[in-house]
């Protein structure tokens, strides 16, 4: 009896993740990096935590309607894209030749479908022209002027260069070619915008957007679009969103490989993002990511001094933060 009891409570137990599941929940972030109190202006923090919670309230109008994970976490996605503060649309960093070339993917973890769009130009919401692709092509990953194209085609809409450009990116751009920095030093942080949500039906999806790196040449692309490695979503495992320098996230494929160890080790949500980053700077790299799962619980981890970030879900008051310190 002494054996059996446990084992029966065991058996009988409702998961604490379901009992605590949410209706709904999201989770977003602009980015990470050394983002410090004396780093930003009181100015840039309030109105970057104003852009974060506009986010937070885009998705959560959707997902409180008992919209889809998927078009909440477009709706997030399509506020920080116009928000100049984030590197992603309007704001995007500047490549090595001075123009803005954008990368985007998104995908819904109901059917593992996924969309993504490399160096486009002048698609004013990148992340719905990788939504485009996955819903209105045969294809997942276009890049370049057959994207732009293909962007005309589905009527998506189009912005003017000078829509996306912004002084203070051409300036970072100025500073890493006379300076001669590497693209990490010249602003010490990514802007790269995520998305992660969780639906009333317990669907999971995922977004990335992002202009890149600044300075990046001949064609470079991170990981962001990369599905598997900036982006992943899967309703057996959970949904992935990342932030960093790209190259060593698509070496360790950080997106699947977070959702790989939740669903093959049961790993929590925060143990498997643990771990993976851990990996992540064992190679040498940085940044940061954010998981939802079908249970509706989400975490986020990061290895650099700050995070952009942000989280709410059905019935609860969304919390944003920058610094480490916060909670
Ligand atoms: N991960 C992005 C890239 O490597 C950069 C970022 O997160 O801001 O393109």
């Amino acid at each position: 009896m002494r054996l059996i009891l446990p084992v029966l409570a065991t058996l009988f137990a409702t998961p604490a993740a379901a009992q605590d599941a949410p209706r709904w929940s999201l989770a977003i972030h602009g980015g990470a990096g050394v983002i410090e109190r004396d780093k930003l202006s009181p100015e840039q923090d309030k109105a970057i935590r104003a852009a974060l919670n506009r986010a937070l309230a885009a998705g959560s109008a959707v997902l409180d309607k008992g919209g889809s994970a998927l078009d909440a976490v477009e709706a997030a996605i399509h506020v920080l894209e116009d928000d100049p503060h984030f590197n992603a649309g309007r704001g995007a960093v500047f490549t090595w030749d001075g123009h803005n070339e954008l990368d985007a993917a998104i995908m819904d973890g109901r059917t593992r479908a996924a969309g993504a769009v490399a160096g486009v130009t002048a698609t004013r919401h990148p992340v719905s022209l990788a939504r485009a692709i996955m819903e209105k092509s045969d294809h997942v990953f276009l890049a370049g002027a057959g994207a732009d194209a293909f962007s005309r085609a589905q009527k998506l809409e189009q912005a003017d260069p000078s829509w996306f450009a912004t002084p203070e990116r051409r300036r970072q751009l100025e500073t890493l070619k006379a300076k001669n920095l590497s693209a990490i030093d010249v602003d010490r942080k990514y802007g790269t915008v995520g998305a992660v949500a969780r639906d009333v039906n317990g669907h999971v999806a995922a977004a990335t957007s992002t202009g890149g790196i600044t300075g990046k040449r001949w064609s470079r692309i991170g990981d962001a679009p990369v599905i598997g490695a900036g982006t992943y979503a899967d309703d057996r495992a959970c949904a992935v969103s990342a932030t960093g320098a790209g190259e060593y996230f698509i070496r360790e494929g950080v997106a699947h490989e977070i959702c790989a160890r939740i669903r093959f080790k049961g790993e929590s949500a925060q143990a498997a993002a643990d771990a993976v980053m851990a990996e992540v700077q064992a190679l040498g790299g940085d940044g940061g990511v954010i998981v939802n799962t079908p249970a509706g619980i989400t975490a986020w981890s990061y290895n650099t001094p700050g995070m952009y970030r942000g989280r709410v879900s059905a019935g609860g008051a969304p919390t944003v933060a920058i610094y480490r310190d916060e909670p």
